[in-house]
């Protein structure tokens, strides 16, 4: 039996996640967490039968352990709360899928209580990748990746240990906007941006994915789950999402992973790795597909690219900073605060204005992100 709690349950990758579990009956649930959603928590509670489930908000908590009192579930809140479902007792892996750079603590609170990690919130390793990955290796425990690019370089490594890797390939469907010039973009609504061609997913990712913020924070991601140098992955655009990313080795072989753009492969995959399994679903037909198109990216009206290979190389607090900032933006951005263009433009800012510090601990991480709201919100 395949025991998991799952950060985020509600979100698109949390309730994907349990549409795997629903389908392989050898997988159980162990704790869930949420950010307020009672309703759908409470649903998850009764469906899945957690010990444990968490809610971040205090008083939606209170009001679903009332409403869970007839079950023998238990019920906590905060911090604390996430703490607690990243380092249940019983789970052996834990699935990431909370947003933002709260995913930090509870990570390293799953890592140290010896859990394997599904991993899907990105802003942990962005930001904290070089106190993150060292502890992984001490606990001995696996970082499985789920985002589906990582995924993907991850399948495409399968059996190449001690291999070189030349580069990696990371693809990206270039968002609603590729193509589209900085005139055009200035008039973008925020219900343009919340379209994305390919995939459906969570508020923020999706407004990452059409500035290209999020293929920014995915380099840097790779970076550290691949021990590769930055400048070695390479963004290379796919706009039909088909080739999910790809590794060039040393003699030029290039290896990829394909399939239909659908999450629940890579989240399946990290829960079960080695193992596949069958999965139901679409299937690539290669006679319809016809053809794969390719492109480099425009670094020039998706500043947010540059901006994060300008943060990763930089290092330091720099990637917590880029990432703060864009949390902060893109916050503003939903609630109609400030224009599209300005997302970008505040990264830069707050980038510009921040003098780094080198080999941030835990602590100096979570005090530079406080500092950028604090700077932004100020402006
Ligand atoms: P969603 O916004 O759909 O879901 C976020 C989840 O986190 C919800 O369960 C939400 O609860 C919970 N949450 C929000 N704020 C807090 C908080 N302060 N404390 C505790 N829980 C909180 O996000 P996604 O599923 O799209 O993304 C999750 C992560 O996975 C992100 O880091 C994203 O970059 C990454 N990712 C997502 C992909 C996708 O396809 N969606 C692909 C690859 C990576 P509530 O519902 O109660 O608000």
């Amino acid at each position: 039996m395949k025991k998991i709690a799952i950060l985020g349950s509600t979100g698109s990758i949390g309730t994907q996640t349990l549409e795997v579990v629903r389908e392989n009956p050898d997988m159980q649930v162990t704790a869930l967490s949420a950010g307020k959603n009672v309703g759908l928590l409470e649903a998850q509670a009764r469906e899945f039968h957690p010990k444990l489930v968490s809610l971040q908000d205090e008083e939606a908590a209170k009001t679903l352990a009332v409403r869970l009192a007839d079950t023998d579930i238990r019920v906590v809140s905060g911090m604390d709360g996430l703490l607690e479902t990243a380092t249940e007792g019983t789970a052996d892996i834990v699935v990431t899928a909370v947003v933002g750079m709260i995913g930090i603590r509870p990570t390293i609170a799953a890592i140290e209580a010896g859990k394997d990690i599904a991993l899907a919130n990105k802003e942990t390793l962005v930001t904290a990748g070089h106190l993150i990955m060292p502890l992984a290796k001490k606990r001995g425990v696996r970082i499985l990746p789920v985002d589906s690019e990582h995924s993907a370089i991850f399948q495409s490594l399968n059996g190449e240990q001690g291999n070189r890797i030349d580069k990696i390939l990371l693809t990206a469907s270039g968002g609603p906007f590729r193509g589209w010039t900085k005139e055009q973009l200035k008039s973008v609504r925020l219900e343009d941006a919340l379209k994305h061609p390919n995939w459906a997913m969570g508020r923020k990712i999706t407004i990452d994915s059409s500035t290209m913020v999020n293929k920014g924070l995915e380099v840097m991601e790779a970076r550290w789950l691949f021990d590769v140098a930055l400048d070695d992955v390479q963004v290379v655009i796919q706009p039909q999402s088909v080739i999910h990313s790809m590794v060039q080795f040393e003699d030029g072989a290039v290896v990829a992973q394909l399939g239909v753009p659908d999450m629940k492969l890579p989240i399946q995959y990290a829960l079960l790795y080695p193992e596949r399994r069958h999965m139901p679903g679409g299937r690539l037909d290669f006679w319809t597909l016809r053809s794969l198109d390719f492109a480099a990216p425009d670094f020039e009206n998706f500043p947010g690219l540059s901006l994060a290979y300008e943060a990763g190389r930089a290092g330091g607090t720099m990637p917590t900073v880029f990432n703060a900032a864009n949390e902060w933006a893109v916050a503003a951005f939903l609630k109609r605060e400030i224009s599209y263009l300005d997302i970008t433009n505040l990264i830069g800012a707050a980038m510009a204005h921040h003098g780094k510090t080198e080999d941030p601990g835990l602590e100096e991480i979570l005090q530079t992100e406080a500092e950028t709201y604090t700077y932004l919100s100020e402006m």
